[in-house]
């Protein structure tokens, strides 16, 4: 029987309650709340995103203070890798140009493109099957 010890738990504070800094008000936090939202969101940028996307994002944007670092990092998107920003995903072959099996991209949710609501989705999404798969 195969063990698996994966980030999930990572994500859990101690109290048992998952840290989501959604409803934080940026305008009233003080700097390691932001600090604290802005890694939550790194972390899940990271992911979804990669290094050097997440890297080109936040040069381009150029934050200068805590709010816009966290603002910054919330407004990335990126053209989704699953259906190549068509919001269709196709499996199978093609008979006359036609994708046998076709339907809506859950990676981006037949946007085209992940946002971090996706990115933290997929995580959600990716760390379960991987628990379902386990178990
Ligand atoms: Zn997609």
């Amino acid at each position: 029987m195969l063990q698996y010890r994966g980030t999930t738990q990572a994500t859990l504070t101690q109290g048992g309650a998952v840290y989501n800094p959604d409803d934080l008000d940026l305008n009233t936090a003080s700097v390691e709340e932001l600090r604290k939202a802005y890694a939550f969101y790194h972390r899940a940028a990271l992911y979804g995103a990669g290094q050097f996307k997440v890297k080109a994002h936040l040069e381009w944007v150029n934050p200068k203070t805590p709010i816009e670092w966290v603002k910054a990092i919330k407004s990335i998107t990126i053209t989704c890798e699953r259906c190549k920003g068509t919001g269709e995903y196709s499996w199978g072959g093609t008979i006359n140009g036609r994708p046998v099996h076709a339907g809506a991209c859950y990676r981006c949710s037949g946007t085209g493109r992940q946002t971090m609501c996706d990115f933290r989705r997929n995580r959600g999404y990716d760390n379960h099957s991987v628990r379902r798969a386990f178990a």
